[in-house]
């Protein structure tokens, strides 16, 4: 069976005093470890005081990106060793932000994940179309092609340790969230080219989330389709309350 897991993406929003407030606000209210994984990737910057904020609690930090180098001349970059000394345990990789806006493609998405696995980091890997795609009717090719180039050159030990975020990029800031149906025919397609990919154990073993417009309305929706196993929220899990809500749909 699947651990759910549910990761806030705060992406470019709170100072590091807000991001510690709101730490401080859930962290001994979050659900037990055994049963979910709760995890919220922040920035940069509130990475070291929210680690430190949740020590001993069931609450996980991620962060939203990082180089695939240990280290080097990088400017602006952060490193997955660097990662590691905070105590950082997740990291999103491939974003459709970071696609779009900062010149990630498959193949840093590829080193990246790599990395992440060297430094026993739990990678976030986000694939998904656009509407362009999606109207054209290339919504399968395209998440394929994602989900072969970011786990190319990956065992089945590694790949069993991560996990993948299909993202639709229409339905991400916008409130017009997948249907559940939709969403859940897309991680099903996932699923199947993981095992291709891989053993029917692996490719069984590893969390697939939806992304996108989720928020506590419609979380019940999407986490009750056969081929979800978590999500991976936005705007949503700015609000402490809201982001309490979204781990208590976890049935
Ligand atoms: P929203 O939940 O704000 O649509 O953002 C989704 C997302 O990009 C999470 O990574």
């Amino acid at each position: 069976m699947r651990k759910p897991i549910i990761a806030g993406n705060w992406k470019m929003y709170k100072t590091v005093d807000e991001a510690k407030r709101f730490a401080e606000e859930v962290k001994e209210r979050i659900p037990s470890a055994e049963a979910i994984d709760s995890v919220i990737c922040v920035p940069a910057i509130a990475l070291d005081s929210l680690v430190k904020e949740a020590a001993g609690t069931d609450l996980k930090i991620g962060a939203q990106t990082m180089h695939w180098e240990k280290e080097g001349a990088y400017t602006g970059e952060i490193s997955p060793s660097q990662l590691n000394a905070l105590g950082v345990e997740y990291v999103i990789i491939g974003h459709s932000e970071r696609r779009a806006m900062f010149g990630e493609t498959d193949e840093t998405v590829n080193k990246k994940v790599k990395a992440a696995i060297r430094h026993s980091l739990h990678p976030i890997v986000c694939v998904g179309e656009s509407i362009e795609v999606r109207k054209g009717g290339q919504t399968t090719a395209v998440v394929r092609s994602e989900i072969e180039k970011a786990f190319h050159g990956l065992g089945e030990e590694e790949a069993s340790r991560i996990v993948v975020a299909y993202e639709p990029i229409w339905a991400i800031g916008t409130g017009e969230s997948a249907t559940p149906e939709d969403a859940d025919n897309v991680c099903e397609t996932i699923r199947n080219v993981l095992s291709e990919l891989y053993s029917e154990t692996t490719a069984n073993s590893i969390r697939i989330q939806y992304g996108g417009s989720v928020n506590e309305k419609n979380i019940d929706s999407i986490l009750a389709m056969p081929h979800i196993d978590g999500a991976l929220v936005g705007g949503a899990s700015l609000d402490p309350e809201s982001f309490l809500n979204l781990l208590g749909a976890v049935k």
